[in-house]
């Protein structure tokens, strides 16, 4: 689809100020790291209009200005350009797509005429690997510019019905990868028929996503991430040492250490890197970030650096089966393809556990969420919302939405937070003016006939029943373990966790014990571990999901030298 741009050129406005760098996403590189870039790139003049690089390109240059300035445009070309941003002079150009090979959100036009400094992106990577105050000055800007993509509806399009299932996936899978998009609802949105209109698209024809100025129909989560650049399955595994199922934090640290340590490493996931602690508004009990640290930044750093490594990732891609042959494991995964290595790392983690009340499925569609990050606060903005749990990923829901909702309810079984909430986390609610605690409520009904409007609660002792305003339900109520794709072929506790360590062998292909001892993280099979939230007894905590990636490894190493 194309459409056609009013003018065919940039509106650029008459009197061009520069973006102020409020929040530290646009530095100014001092004249010493201009001179060491200048010597990886080159300089060229600028020509107002002149395009630098356009949305949907991949691998552009790293632009640097050094003189003029240089406007980033969002939906270049369409009744819906405008401007987001200038730069001038020292400042430099990209988000975070220009390190992880994602098609770049946006397009870079020359506002007036200039000089720019064009480095080619392998060589930043290279400069960033080597030079750490550069490549944290850079990343950090990168990430704080992401963020600020996501926040500002840049990007793609996703146009559907808030009642459609499929307009849902495409949603939660842009805000579980972080891929920055304007979600146009047709039933309240009048920019979304419009839009469909220029794009030749019935109503019935929906959900489309408008990716870089492709028309995507319906598209599948895969053909999604194909659109945009990410690491989709089909990219050829060939022979691995290490597959890791998952990349929430357990993998990623698996990844991480597994190719530093020279391994051939592959790391699957279903859906998106940084598993739950990806949905994680801010992590205030990790080690090392006194001021705690979002879980998309937390995983989008862990990316990197497993890529620097030289791990492969595939997302999405789900493993559906494992099977074992000749002391080598194949993992089948969704699409048919399949990947085999010596040593599996099990990090699939748990997923959310659903309420069970009526028309659940319904509401799912539109209103029950099962994570709280700046997509879904966006959506719900200055709206009532609930939220039920007690543990702590609802306390950290309830702070964070308490900045963006109206009124935020906390539904809590127990008669207390203390039951199940860490004390920090009780202080912020407790400090949060709009958050108001029901404990000893449960959710009887959702109540709304198009949308959610209210829930019905019942106090657990009392029996008493009231209704809590509410657009959106948020809910964490604890998560079940990711372990039916196994099969049957390592052993799992009563509750379907991966038991590992332990004492018991593990039998040969005709059922006789070998005689063979697990080590600690080890399964039943040898040279399978399990790591994080998915193993029988884990900590249910970051930081243990990474301590234990990391031990995965060594153990790993163990194993394949005794064997
Ligand atoms: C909202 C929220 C806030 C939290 N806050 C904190 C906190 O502040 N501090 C703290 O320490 N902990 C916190 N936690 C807990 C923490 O996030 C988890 O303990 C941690 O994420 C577990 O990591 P993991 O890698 O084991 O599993 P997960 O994070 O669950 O990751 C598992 C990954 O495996 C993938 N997967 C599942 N099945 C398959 C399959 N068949 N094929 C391929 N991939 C698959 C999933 O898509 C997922 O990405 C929070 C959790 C939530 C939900």
């Amino acid at each position: 689809m194309s459409h056609g741009p009013p003018s065919g050129r940039t509106v650029i406005p008459d009197r061009i100020e520069e973006t102020p760098d409020l929040q530290g996403a646009h530095p100014r590189l001092s004249e010493a790291q201009i001179a060491a870039l200048a010597a990886l790139g080159h300089r060229r003049a600028t020509r107002p209009g002149e395009i630098l690089f356009r949305q949907g390109e991949r691998d552009c240059d790293f632009f640097v200005v050094l003189a003029g300035n240089v406007a980033v445009v969002d939906g270049h070309g369409t009744p819906e350009e405008r401007v987001i941003g200038v730069h001038g002079r020292g400042r430099f150009l990209g988000e975070l797509s220009l390190l992880t090979g994602e098609a770049s959100f946006y397009t870079a036009v020359a506002a007036d005429a200039g000089e720019v400094l064009a480095v080619p992106a392998g060589r930043l990577r290279e400069l960033i690997a080597g030079d750490p105050a550069f490549g944290d000055l850079v990343l950090r800007a990168y990430l704080l510019r992401r963020s600020i993509l996501i926040g500002l509806g840049a990007g793609l399009r996703i146009v559907g019905s808030r009642y459609s299932p499929d307009a849902r996936r495409l949603r939660d899978f842009a805000a579980r990868n972080r891929l920055p998009c304007r979600w146009l609802d047709l039933e309240a949105d009048p920019g979304a028929e419009a839009l469909l209109r220029q794009a030749g698209v019935t109503p019935d024809e929906t959900p489309i996503v408008i990716a870089y100025g492709r028309l995507l129909r319906n598209p599948s989560n895969a053909e999604l991430a194909a659109a945009v650049g990410l690491p989709a399955p089909g990219t050829p595994h060939a022979a691995s040492d290490l597959v890791v199922v998952g990349a929430g934090p357990a993998g990623l640290s698996a990844g991480v250490y597994g190719a530093s340590e020279g391994m051939r490493t592959v790391i699957l996931d279903s859906t998106a890197t940084g598993g739950q602690a990806g949905t994680s508004s801010r992590i205030e009990n990790y080690l090392g970030f006194p001021s705690g640290i979002s879980g998309a930044e937390l995983a989008e750093r862990a990316v990197l650096q497993a890529r620097k490594f030289g791990a492969t990732f595939a997302v999405p891609a789900r493993a559906t089966a494992i099977t074992r042959d000749d002391g080598n494991y194949t993992i089948g995964l969704g699409d048919g393809t399949s990947v085999t290595a010596g040593s599996v790392v099990i990090a699939t983690g748990a997923s959310y556990r659903r309420l069970d009340v009526p028309r659940l499925e319904f509401f799912e569609q539109m209103s029950v969420y099962y994570a709280a990050s700046q997509a879904e606060a966006l959506l719900c903005r200055d709206d009532p919302v609930a939220i039920v749990g007690g543990g702590n990923s609802a306390g950290q829901a309830a702070v964070f939405l308490s900045r963006h909702a109206a009124r935020v309810t906390l539904i809590v079984r127990e008669p207390d937070l203390r039951a199940c909430m860490s004390r920090y986390l009780i202080d912020q609610v407790e400090r949060a003016a709009n958050v108001r605690v029901l404990p000893r409520t449960e959710v009887r009904q959702l109540l709304g006939d198009q949308a959610l409007e209210a829930v019905a609660v019942e106090n657990n002792r009392t029996g008493a029943r009231s209704i809590v305003e509410a657009r959106a339900l948020f809910v964490f109520i604890g998560a079940a373990p990711s372990t039916g794709w196994l099969g049957g072929l390592v052993d799992l506790d009563d509750h379907g966790f991966v038991r590992t360590g332990g004492t018991a062998g593990a039998a040969d292909a005709d059922g006789r014990d070998t005689g063979w001892q697990r080590s600690a993280l080890e399964t039943s099979q040898p040279g399978i571990f399990a790591v994080g939230d998915v193993r029988s007894g884990s900590a249910k905590r970051v930081a243990a999901a990474v301590g234990e990636g990391a031990i995965a490894i060594r153990l790993a190493f163990e194993r394949a030298r005794a064997s």
